[in-house]
């Protein structure tokens, strides 16, 4: 094979890995033909550094019409004014926010990620409890939902200069406004990380953070279902509170310290074609039909829920409000990483998760996390749905039996009319 057929080959391999199995994934979703139009275009040939009318390169004018394009929809999306579109990840929209305002050693207190917390919100092994000195808070024993006495008690005492709340693996809404009345009564800015459920709040299917929180971070890949990155909002703009300024001495507004932490602070150059691709994507969430997509995601989750909850499993929390479900298999005699695995088998991708207090460690775990944003961007129903819960239950009823496991996988494509729900 010649060597730049190599790589299409393994394309051809993962996309009929992908048409052929069921991503159940919380954090994947498939995009348009047109997306993947933007993101492969030769916008990627072009360095933008700097923003829209301000650049360091030339031959910018159209790139900022992409760009500023990008923004205004994204700004009516969210029903916000101030949006930066350049992150190349949700983690770097996170170390933009966290660095730009914050100094070496200075605290933050975020959701632990043993609670459904992300890497970037204070964990040892990322810049974020590496930079500064980082403090988490988790959910209660009995209602497995945010423990607001504590976030409160571990506020009062260490006094953070932010608060972050937002979660990978958490399906309860958020009660934004009583992190607000927390991050007031200890001087804290507050962030909301919206990487999973921002398509759910952009349509208004669960509380909004801009009413609260200074400001919001995000991923556009996930339920928004645009191409791969991040993001940082703003409702309103505000002076910042730790005394930042500029180089004449003026006291900085947020978005500046933004902009700048960004690019330069934290990136170099833009990337056009991805930026393209979000500003495509944006454009579809606006329709009607990304509206009823993500309600449909949000039944697809409760439908699941309901489902595992009255067969015998132990849905964490009780259910969601949602797009993704995590599971407690405790009961099943099955850890998390033995269900991920024959599931993998059947051609089904869940992740394992260590669920709220887990007695295990987070290789190998007590929960797997199942998410509805993919199958549904596939046109799967409630009906579809059911059929779901089987096969799962199935597979984990018949985990050591390798030879039912591979039937299994066989008829999975039929079962499920896949040839007939292609990906794109
Ligand atoms: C997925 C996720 C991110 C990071 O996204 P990347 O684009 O993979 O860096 C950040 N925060 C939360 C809460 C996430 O779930």
């Amino acid at each position: 094979m010649e060597l730049k057929e190599q790589i299409f080959d393994i394309i051809e391999k993962e996309f009929s890995r992908q048409s052929h199995g069921l991503e159940l994934i919380a954090s994947e979703n498939y995009v348009s033909k047109n997306v993947m139009r933007a993101v492969g275009s030769i916008l990627t040939n072009k360095y933008a550094e700097g923003y829209p009318a301000h650049r360091y390169y030339g031959g910018c004018e159209f790139v900022d019409k992409v760009e500023n394009l990008a923004i205004e929809r994204a700004k009516k999306l969210f029903n916000v004014n101030y949006v930066n579109v350049q992150p190349h990840s949700g983690s770097q929209a996170n170390a933009s926010v966290l660095t730009g305002f914050l100094k070496p050693g200075d605290k933050i207190l975020g959701m632990s990620i043993a609670c459904g917390g992300h890497l970037t919100h204070g964990t040892s092994v990322s810049f974020s409890g590496k930079l500064f000195q980082a403090y988490s808070y988790g959910v209660s024993k009995e209602t497995e939902r945010i423990d607001f006495e504590e976030v409160s008690r571990i506020a009062h005492e260490v006094k953070p200069k932010v608060i972050i709340c937002g979660a990978s693996a958490y399906s309860r809404d958020i009660d934004y406004k009583k992190f607000r009345e927390i991050s007031d009564e200890v001087g804290a800015l507050l962030m909301a990380d919206i990487a999973h459920p921002a398509g759910l709040i952009a349509c208004g299917l669960l509380s909004d953070p801009f009413d609260y929180c200074h400001i919001v971070t995000t991923t556009t890949h996930k339920t928004l279902r645009g191409p791969r990155g991040g993001m940082i909002m703003m409702r309103n703009d505000f002076e910042n509170p730790f005394g930042i300024v500029d180089k004449k001495g003026n006291l900085k507004m947020a978005s500046a310290i933004i902009d700048s932490s960004v690019f330069p602070g934290n990136q170099g150059g833009p990337l056009m074609h991805v930026i393209a691709g979000k500003a495509v994507a944006f454009g579809e969430d606006l329709s009607d039909d990304y509206k009823k997509y993500i309600e449909q995601v949000r039944n697809n989750a409760r439908h699941l829920a309901a489902l595992f909850d009255s067969n015998g499993y132990r849905v964490v929390s009780g259910g969601t409000d949602n797009h993704l479900i995590l599971l407690d298999l405790h009961n099943k005699n099955i850890t998390g990483r033995e269900a991920e695995i024959a599931l993998d088998k059947i051609g089904v991708a869940v992740n394992k998760n260590m669920i709220p207090f887990d007695d295990r460690s987070a290789f190998t775990t007590s929960g797997i996390r199942i998410g509805t944003p993919a199958i549904t961007t596939r046109g799967f129903k409630e009906d579809d749905c059911t059929k779901v819960f089987e096969f799962i239950d199935e597979a984990i009823n018949h985990y050591q039996d390798d030879e039912y496991l591979a039937k299994m996988k066989q008829t999975l494509p039929q079962v499920f009319d896949l040839d007939n729900k292609p990906i794109c």
